[in-house]
C-alpha cells in the first residue's frame, strides 16, 4: 500500500534496523523502544488491523508468532520471559495501520497492562 510506513520499511524504501526477513515476514527494531528488546514483526501483506484478518491469513499469523519465538531465543529472553502485543484501534493505542506484533523483553512488565 502506497502511503503505509511499514510497507515502505518492508520494501526498504524507509530505513530501519531489520533483524529478520523472508518472502512473507519482516522484523525490525522499534524506533522508540519501550524495553531493552522491542522488535516489530510484520507481514509483507498490507493488512491494516487485526479485525481485517480472514482464513487466508492463517499461515501469516502463525508465522508472526513463530518468528517472535525465534527472535526471543536469539535475544536470550525466551527463558526470562517476554510480552507479545497486537494493538487494535484507538483505545489500544494503534498508531500504524499495518498489522505488527510487538516483541518486548529484557525487563519485567506489569499486569494489567497500562
Ligand atoms: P502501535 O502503537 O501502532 O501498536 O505501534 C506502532 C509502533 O511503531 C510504535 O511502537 C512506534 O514506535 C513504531 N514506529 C512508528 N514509526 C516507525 C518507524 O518509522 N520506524 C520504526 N522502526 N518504528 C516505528
Ligand atoms: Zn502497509
Amino acid at each position: 500500500m502506497e502511503d503505509c510506513i511499514f510497507c515502505k520499511i518492508a520494501k526498504k524504501e524507509i530505513k530501519s534496523k531489520i533483524v529478520y526477513s523472508d518472502e512473507e515476514i519482516v522484523a525490525f527494531e522499534d524506533v522508540n523502544p519501550q524495553a531493552p528488546i522491542h522488535i516489530l514483526i510484520i507481514p509483507r501483506k498490507h493488512i491494516p488491523k487485526i479485525l481485517d484478518i480472514d482464513e487466508t491469513d492463517k499461515n501469516i499469523l502463525f508465522r508472526l508468532i513463530a518468528i517472535a519465538n525465534k527472535l526471543a531465543n536469539d535475544n536470550k529472553i525466551a527463558e526470562s520471559g517476554f510480552r507479545l502485543v497486537l494493538n487494535c484501534n484507538s483505545d489500544a493505542g494503534q498508531t500504524v495501520f499495518h498489522i505488527h506484533l510487538h516483541l518486548l523483553g529484557g525487563r519485567k512488565f506489569s499486569w494489567p497492562a497500562g
